[in-house]
């Protein structure tokens, strides 16, 4: 079968593109410059800011349905992470042999920059940023992209930088072939989208590990130490690249671990120290955080004086443990972001104070039974804000006193702050989804930072 055109006597590549979101117009416009025939499409309405530039490229796109019959003919497929590989269109792409890949493999294949790549369950986007920030402040040509704020494939076509960090989440993993980073970060495992892997953790874990799969000897991998799922896959399914660990519990050969509430830094022998008080960012998976992205800009040689001095000016990232105001002494927090049990268990342990606690959503089929110790320890009050509470009234009916269900966000924080006293925490950290009462996590947050404000 002969798939490609001709048009002005070269051959023209078919590339198709699923889905319109950032990812999907980011892949054709780069593909366009890279000589690709790029036709996209998307089964719901596309944005029309997204329309505009697609037009203003001169890309042809369909919105409302798929043409089979034409993206059928495709030499490449780029899937938005969003279509599950289940999607009958997909399967049928898959049966017929044509390649379907992700928009950071398709990406990866265009840019002359080192590759960052940043995955795990919990802290992608803090390590992402963070790791970015470092290496802006030393002064390399670095840029920000994956799963987060503009498109990699974007960036590659209209700015391509001599060092990319990326958010990459374990769907767009899926869709990778040859894709290769220089460095990569796992921050941990824990279950996440399991609706997306049959169910079956060890399904998510192998896709997190893709991340390392064409590493070589000269590549790196970072990872948590501590965390278990991560230590048994290694040992049962090593990998090429140079190991560096951080651990906050043991010392590691290279790598980084605490010792005397100082971060140890040690990679060829070469060791630098930072103290954690000067940290913005609290919490110990803060901490972990950082040794991940101080790994990474040591490796890429950024002084050790910026790393250090860059921490103490990096302010966090909205959604994740953001103080918002004090109110007569109450601290109130907004983590927004924290979706599942694991990101919770990390919030709660960082509550230095009597905790009045924000919880509920649309729940992902979460175990509670790990967080009892911390909610014995910290938490004074629980104010549910979801629409089906059962399973949280369930869990901590019996051990905390004050319980209260709410059904709007401004509701919540009006009982939250009639219940804390001076000295207090109220902290929203869901623990759940929140597409039963808000559009998506952000419009979660800034609710929230709003009826602070009103109070
Ligand atoms: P991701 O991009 O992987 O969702 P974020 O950086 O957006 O990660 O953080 C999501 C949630 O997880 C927040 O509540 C944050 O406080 C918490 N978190 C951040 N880093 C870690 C970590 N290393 N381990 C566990 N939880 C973390």
């Amino acid at each position: 079968m002969i798939k490609t055109d001709v048009k002005e006597g070269i051959e023209m590549k078919k590339l198709i593109v699923l889905g319109a979101g950032e990812s999907g117009i980011g892949t054709a416009i780069l593909g366009k410059k890279e000589g690709f025939e790029v036709f996209v499409s998307d089964r719901g309405t596309i944005k029309p800011k997204y329309r505009n530039v697609l037009d203003q490229f001169e890309i042809s796109w369909e919105e409302g349905s798929h043409d089979e019959g034409r993206i059928l003919q495709a030499d490449l497929v780029m899937k938005s992470p969003g279509i599950p590989d289940s999607a009958a269109l997909v399967r049928q792409l898959v049966d017929q042999g044509i390649p379907v890949i992700s928009e950071i493999e398709f990406a990866a294949r265009y840019t002359r920059g080192v590759l960052i790549g940043i995955t795990g369950s919990n802290g992608k986007t803090t390590t992402t940023t963070l790791t970015h920030h470092l290496l802006h402040k030393g002064g390399l040509n670095v840029g920000m992209a994956g799963n987060i704020g503009k498109s990699f494939a974007g960036m590659v076509a209209e700015d391509d930088k001599e060092f990319f960090v990326l958010e990459i989440s374990s769907f767009q993993l899926d869709g990778i072939r040859e894709f290769r980073p220089h460095i990569a970060v796992i921050t941990n495992i824990t279950p996440d989208h399991l609706d997306r892997y049959n169910y079956e953790f060890e399904q998510y874990t192998a896709s997190k590990f893709r991340i390392a799969m064409n590493q070589t000897e000269e590549d790196y991998l970072i990872y948590d130490a501590d965390d278990e799922v991560i230590s048994d896959w290694l040992e049962k399914h090593p990998v090429r690249s140079v190991l560096l660990p951080f651990s906050l519990e043991k010392e590691v050969s290279q790598g980084a671990w605490i010792n005397n509430d100082k971060i140890v830094i040690n990679i060829d022998n070469e060791q630098s120290i930072m103290s954690t008080d000067t940290l913005v960012l609290e919490g110990k998976h803060n901490v972990k955080n950082t040794m991940a992205a101080s790994l990474v800009a040591h490796l890429v040689k950024v002084r050790k004086q910026t790393i250090r001095e860059s921490f103490e000016n990096f302010q966090g990232v909205e959604h994740r443990l953001e103080k918002v105001l004090k109110i007569q002494n109450v601290q109130y927090i907004n983590d927004s972001k924290a979706t599942n049990v694991n990101a919770v268990h990390y919030a709660l342990d960082s509550m230095s104070a009597p905790t009045v606690w924000i919880v509920g959503g649309q729940d992902k089929g979460n175990d509670y039974s790990v967080l009892m110790p911390l909610v014995r320890e910290k938490v004074k009050a629980i104010v549910c804000l979801g629409v089906d509470n059962s399973k949280i009234i369930d869990a901590f009916g019996r051990v905390v006193d004050v319980m209260v269900e709410t059904q709007s966000m401004e509701e919540a924080v009006k009982i939250a702050y009639k219940i804390a006293e001076k000295g207090d925490n109220v902290l929203l950290s869901p623990a759940c989804a929140s597409f039963d009462l808000f559009e998506n996590y952000e419009d979660r947050g800034n609710q929230f930072k709003e009826a602070v404000k009103h109070l």
